[in-house]
C-alpha cells in the first residue's frame, strides 16, 4: 500500500523550498489543483432526461448576473490562497454556460485565465441553441481552447423526443461555426434513445465527422427515475434503450469512428491524434481537481483541503488518517477516504481508459490481478494492465472487483 500511498502524495505533497548555492533557486512546489471546473447550473430547458443539478431560466434572468459574480468573488479568494497556481486544466460546465451569453461568459473565462495562469487546456461546455457568435467571440477572446457542444443527435425527430431544444440543423450550423473560430470541438452524442435507428445512428455519428470536430463523446441515454422521460415509459419495455441495444450501438460507435481515424481512450471517448480530453482524464488518474459552484464535485488531498477550507468555511475539519477528500457545495457532504480506498478508487477508475493502470498498482494483490487475466476482464500489455473489451462490456465485474480491494 505504500507504495500507493506515495503515488497519490506526489500531487498532494506539501511543497518545500529548495536553494542551492547562491543564485539557483528550484521553484517551491506548493499545494495546488490540476484541474478546476466551474459548474453553471442554468439551461434554457430541462431537457427530458436529464436529473442533473441545473434549473431553467431564461438568459435576461439578472440571477445570472449575481451567479457569476459570486464564482469570480470565489475564484479569487481560491487563487489568493494559491490553490490554483499549478492547474493545468479548466472546464466550464453546467447547466448550459453558454446560456450567460457573451458579456458575463466573457468575464468568467477571463477571471479563470487570470487566476489560473498555467493552463494547458480550457473547455467550454455549450448548447447549440446558445451558441452564438457574440459567445465564440467571446471564448476566443477569453483563451478558450476547446469547446464541448451537446449535440446528443442529428436527427429532429430524437430530438424532440429527448425534449432538446435545439435542431440538428442549428446544431450543425454552430459546431461548424465553432470549428471555423479555430477552437477544438468536441460532441456529445446519445445512442438507445426514442426513435433511433441503427441507422440514424450511423448518420449522426457520420453527421458530425463530417463538421471536422476531433473529439467525440458517445453515451447510451439513462432513464433517470423522476424525469418526465421515466414517467412516460414507466410501463413500457423500452426496447429501443435495452441493454442489447445499448452495446450494439456503442459497438456501432467503434466501429464508425475508428474507421475515420478517432481513437477510443477511454469506454466513452473517441479523440484525433494529441486531441484528448486532459480535464476528463484528470478525473480518472487520480488527480486533485476542485470544483466551483452549485453542483460541482471537488477531490482533494489533505493540503489542498486545508488551503481550500480556508476559503470554503462550511468544509468540516479533516478526519484524521484521511487521505482524499471529496465533496459538492450543493448537498454539502464530504466524504474522507483513507489510503487504501483512494487507491482502490484510482484502480477503478483507471480502468475506464485504454491505458489502464500499472500493473505494479496490483503487485500486493497477485490473486485479484490473477482472477482478473483469467475471467478475460482484463490483460498485461508491457507494463500495464488494460481492459479488456470483455471487462467493459462487463463494466459493473471489473469495477465492482478492483473497488472491493477498498476493504483491507
Ligand atoms: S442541457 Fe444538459 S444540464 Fe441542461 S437540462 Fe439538458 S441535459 Fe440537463
Amino acid at each position: 500500500m505504500s507504495q500507493i500511498a506515495s503515488f497519490g502524495a506526489k500531487a498532494t505533497a506539501p511543497g518545500v523550498s529548495v536553494h542551492s548555492g547562491s543564485t539557483l533557486r528550484v521553484p517551491i512546489n506548493k499545494p495546488s489543483v490540476k484541474a478546476l471546473y466551474i459548474h453553471v447550473p442554468f439551461c434554457a430547458k430541462k431537457c427530458a432526461y436529464c436529473d442533473f443539478l441545473s434549473w431553467p431560466t431564461s438568459a435576461s434572468d439578472p440571477c445570472l448576473d449575481s451567479y457569476v459574480e459570486a464564482t469570480v468573488r470565489e475564484l479569487h479568494a481560491l487563487h489568493d490562497r494559491g490553490l490554483l497556481e499549478g492547474c493545468r486544466t479548466a472546464y466550464i460546465g453546467g447547466g448550459t454556460p453558454t446560456l450567460l451569453g457573451g458579456s458575463r461568459l466573457g468575464m468568467l473565462a477571463g477571471c479563470v485565465r487570470g487566476v489560473a495562469p498555467s493552463l494547458t487546456e480550457f473547455t467550454c461546455e455549450a448548447n447549440p441553441d446558445s451558441l452564438t457568435d457574440d459567445v465564440l467571440t467571446a471564448m476566443v477572446a477569453s483563451d478558450v481552447s476547446r469547446i464541448s457542444v451537446g449535440v446528443q443527435s442529428l436527427n429532429d425527430a430524437e430530438l424532440m423526443e429527448l425534449g432538446r431544444v435545439h435542431t440538428a440543423e442549428q446544431a450543425k450550423e454552430r459546431v461548424a461555426a465553432a470549428v471555423s473560430a479555430g477552437l477544438d470541438v468536441s460532441v456529445d452524442l446519445m445512442c438507445a434513445i426514442p426513435r433511433q435507428s441503427d441507422v440514424s445512428w450511423a448518420a449522426s455519428l457520420r453527421g458530425v465527422i463530417d463538421l471536422g470536430v476531433c473529439h467525440i463523446s458517445v453515451y447510451p441515454l439513462t432513464i433517470e427515475e423522476g424525469t418526465p422521460l421515466y414517467r412516460r415509459f414507466e410501463h413500457d419495455t423500452c426496447e429501443w434503450n435495452d441493454e442489447d441495444v445499448q452495446a450494439r450501438r456503442m459497438e456501432m460507435a467503434e466501429q464508425v469512428l475508428t474507421a475515420c481515424g478517432f481513437v477510443r481512450y477511454e469506454v466513452a471517448s473517441y479523440a484525433r491524434l494529441g486531441k484528448r480530453c486532459e480535464h476528463n482524464i484528470a478525473y480518472w488518474t487520480g488527480v486533485p481537481y476542485l470544483g466551483v459552484g452549485k453542483g460541482a464535485a471537488s477531490m482533494l488531498g489533505p493540503a489542498e483541503y486545508d488551503l481550500a477550507q480556508q476559503v470554503l468555511e462550511w468544509l468540516p475539519s479533516r478526519r484524521p488518517g484521511a487521505s482524499r477528500m471529496r465533496f459538492t457545495a450543493y448537498d454539502g457532504d464530504v466524504e474522507f477516504l483513507t489510503s487504501r480506498e483512494a487507491w482502490a478508487e484510482d484502480l477503478m477508475l483507471g480502468m475506464r481508459m485504454t491505458d489502464g493502470i500499472e500493473t505494479r498498482l496490483l503487485d500486493g494483490e497477485p490473486s485479484v490481478r490473477a482472477e482478473l487475466i483469467c475471467r478475460g476482464l482484463v490483460e498485461e500489455r508491457g507494463n500495464r494492465l488494460v481492459p479488456t473489451h470483455e471487462g467493459w462490456l462487463l463494466g459493473n465485474e471489473l469495477y465492482g472487483a478492483l473497488w472491493a480491494l477498498a476493504e483491507p
